[in-house]
């Protein structure tokens, strides 16, 4: 009774596993395309704010006698440099998922330390627009995953939420263990009260490079590669990201991911002798 209640949790990971290799050449080959788009772009959209910064550098100093004046291109710098931190952040979590295997480099991780990073990666723009980030349900939970993919992966959605929301609102960051047949996952929910996204866009934005507003997105330092970064992370974890939203009055962005109890036990018994 008991051999067989192990293979019948064995059998389904070790499908998966497969999977996730075959999967994973495909993958392989398509995050290199990523990447060398990504380093096209990224070079051209660098020069951007590092030649607007140059220029008002020298606008501030040509305008020292007029504080008013200082202060207006002193804004503009902090917006052009805000741009740039967002653009390098972009480049950290690509190298990080393309660098890392998550079959391989894989251990418990805790969730309210991610959720905390991810708050702090968001902080400073939070505050600038006054966005109040609150987060429960995170503590004694542990997901199984690279934990530099899964920061990069949840510090994307909650830096998403911060940057298409008004200012003066809130983003939720709610996290429950929740059972299923394979094995528990955990489930992080990010909820804004921001813009939204129209039914049409909802299942474009995981693409890379795709933009509900190019304008918009530019200003944020955002390349629309984000979202496909997160989608990548939740899939080679063996986990899944969803999108519910209603235009004009928010967006829950939800990461599931195998809880690391269950996988641990799983894996153990799938290799025996090891
Ligand atoms: P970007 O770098 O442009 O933010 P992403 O891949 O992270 O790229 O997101 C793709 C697009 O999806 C964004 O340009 C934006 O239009 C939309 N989007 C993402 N998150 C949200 C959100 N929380 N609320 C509204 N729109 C969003």
């Amino acid at each position: 009774g008991e051999a067989l209640a192990v293979s019948a949790r064995v059998a389904p990971l070790g499908s998966r596993l497969v999977l996730l290799l075959v999967e994973d050449l495909t993958e392989a080959r398509r995050i290199e395309a990523v990447r060398r788009d990504f380093v096209a772009n990224v070079s051209h959209e660098l020069k951007t704010p590092v030649g607007a910064l140059s220029l008002l550098s020298e606008a501030v100093m040509d305008a020292s006698d007029d504080p008013e004046a200082v202060t207006r291109f002193a804004g503009r710098m902090q917006i052009e440099a805000t741009r740039l931190t967002s653009l390098v952040q972009e480049l950290i979590d690509l190298s990080r998922v393309q660098n890392d295997d998550p079959l391989e480099d894989s251990e418990p991780v805790r969730v309210d330390e991610l959720v905390a990073e991810a708050i702090d990666r968001s902080r400073h723009t939070a505050s600038t627009k006054q966005i109040t980030m609150q987060a429960g349900g995170t503590s004694g939970l542990h997901v199984w995953g690279n934990r530099g993919q899964l920061a990069a992966a949840l510090g994307n959605l909650v830096e998403n939420a911060v940057n298409y929301s008004p200012a003066r609102t809130k983003v939720g960051i709610a996290a429950r263990r929740v059972p299923a047949p394979g094995g528990d996952l955990i489930e992080i929910a990010v909820t804004d009260q921001g813009i939204g996204i129209s039914e049409r866009d909802r299942d474009r934005v995981f693409e890379r490079f795709y933009r509900v507003d190019p304008a918009r997105s530019r200003a944020t330092g955002g390349t629309g590669l984000g979202l496909s970064i997160v989608k990548h992370v939740a899939a080679s974890h063996g986990g899944e990201v969803t999108v519910w939203s209603s235009e004009g009055q928010g967006s829950t962005f939800t990461l599931r991911l195998p809880e690391a109890g269950s996988v641990r036990e799983a894996r153990v018994e799938h290799t025996p002798g090891r």
